[in-house]
């Protein structure tokens, strides 16, 4: 591609970008493609000559744009957040440019510096015990693998990198944990079977005792408990397991403590939220996503650990040809992690936390807040609907229930959420609340105002009146 052509374009993307963001509601927020329908439409070989970049464009236009689902929709309530802001997709922008592979220092010594310095920033920002260190991952799901492979090779002394896992070591996480960590514990060598569901209270958070008696019985077994998996904001409802307790009950058996603070760990940047943290300092390892509520593009995971040596020493490789003369003075964030091969990932963290600055960044998770808070109101005014959980953070779980039985409910609830999302408007996902069928309304995303909150109020109640005849 000659520089003119590329240039040209450059311009024309960045223009379509802007434009993309400022008319994101004129898309359904939900892609309405039937499966198959983009596979259908692209050649099944690739192209033997190379096309015109007009070409390549106008087909993302017609074929790409329709499967995509808008994640910046100010209508997005699904799920969790996934922002992105204007100062993150310029530094996207420039760290493509760039295309730098980070893997340790001298593959660019500017990435692992930033890295180390955004990464100060993010502690100081969430009031996290002062010698915790900290490296981005690509996402959550990885960090807690890292935590649970350091975790399984402190029990065992090293040896189970050396030997492979011999004996049986058990890991807990409440009945409402992220799928993520079955996922993790069944990669990491544990069996499932050694994961322990703790049960948990009304408010769905972990039920310190229970960790316990569960700690103790498998100790009984022969068992040997080796990492306690809490969460700050579970998936479902955004439930916040005790800290406190449970990083005693850690500290008693010497168990790891990593906690998984994915979507909400944000909010510890403000003042009034800091008590989900209280007992930090029992933290052996901790993850948010920037990625999710810090306005940052996927991917950017933030994974901070109490110990950095005894990750290392989980990780580290030192093969001939990535040896250099600087090892010791630096941090060569291969060994951090899982990949070899880095991106240059703080950049965007860099230039997002520089242009709204702490207190701008503040200000919007707060007006989230506060939305959950209007909505919340709405949900309890209104007779048909209940909500199913505490609002602890910007995540409202209710469903509408008139009376009828649950599993009708569940039906009912099921189709409301289906005819909220044809609106095109609005997304909404669910979850099951101790077995009940229950919308979730995530609120977080950058653009999303109180009007939309007020918009799509009135359409999950004018759904719910055509599906329930409510
Ligand atoms: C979103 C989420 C995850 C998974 O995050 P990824 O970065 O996509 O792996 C894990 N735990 C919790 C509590 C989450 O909300």
């Amino acid at each position: 591609m000659d520089k003119e052509l590329f240039r040209g374009f450059g311009y024309k993307f960045v223009d379509w970008v802007v434009e993309y963001l400022e008319q994101v509601e004129k898309y359904p927020v939900k892609s309405r493609v039937e499966p198959g329908w983009i596979k259908n439409q692209i050649p099944s070989s690739p192209p033997e000559k190379g096309e015109a970049m007009e070409l390549i464009f106008k087909d993302f236009q017609d074929i790409i744009l329709p499967g995509i689902t808008h994640w910046q929709h100010p209508g997005w309530f699904a799920y969790f957040p996934a922002n992105n802001s204007p100062p993150s997709v310029l530094a996207e922008l420039l760290t493509a440019g760039i295309g730098a592979q980070c893997m340790i220092w001298q593959t660019s010594p500017a990435a692992a510096e930033l890295e180390e310095v955004v990464m100060e920033w993010l502690k100081k920002m969430l009031g996290l015990p002062e010698g915790m260190e900290g490296c981005i991952q690509d996402t959550a799901s990885t960090a807690t693998l890292c935590a649970l492979l350091t975790a399984r090779e402190r029990a065992t002394g090293f040896q189970s990198n050396l030997k492979g896992l011999r004996e049986p070591l058990t890991v807990y996480a409440s009945q409402e944990t992220h799928s993520s960590i079955e996922k993790d514990v069944k990669i990491a060598g544990f069996g499932k079977e050694y994961l322990r569901y703790i049960p948990t209270d009304d408010c769905f958070a972990m039920i310190p005792h229970k960790l316990e008696e569960a700690i103790l019985e498998d100790k009984a077994q022969g068992f040997k408990p080796t990492c306690v998996v809490a969460t700050i904001g579970t998936t479902s409802s955004t439930a916040v397991d005790p800290l406190e307790p449970i990083g005693e009950i850690c500290s008693r058996h010497q168990v790891w403590l990593h906690v998984d603070a994915a979507f909400a760990g944000t909010a510890a940047i403000l003042p009034e939220k800091r008590e989900i943290l209280r007992g930090a300092e029992h933290m052996d390892s901790f993850v948010f996503n920037p990625h999710k509520w810090m306005f940052t593009n996927f991917d950017c995971s933030a994974y901070f650990v109490k110990d950095p040596g005894l990750l290392i020493r989980t990780f580290e490789i030192h093969p001939e040809y990535l040896k250099t003369g600087v090892d010791a003075k630096v941090k060569n964030f291969r060994d951090w992690g899982i990949q070899l091969g880095r991106r240059f990932r703080a950049l965007k963290l860099w230039f997002v936390i520089r242009t709204y600055g702490v207190e701008g960044l503040r200000e919007m998770i707060r007006e989230h807040l506060r939305l959950a808070q209007l909505f919340k109101g709405f949900v309890e005014e209104d007779p048909r609907f209940e909500l199913m959980a505490p609002v602890n953070f910007s995540l409202v779980c209710f469903r509408f229930n008139d009376g009828r039985p649950d599993d009708r409910l569940d039906q009912i609830n099921e189709k409301i959420i289906e005819q909220v999302n044809s609106s095109g408007r609005v997304f909404l996902t669910h979850t099951s609340l101790g077995g009940k069928y229950t919308i979730r309304m995530a609120i977080g995303q950058r653009t999303t105002r109180e009007d939309h909150v007020r918009k799509a109020w009135d359409i999950i109640r004018e759904s719910a009146e055509k599906v329930a005849g409510a």
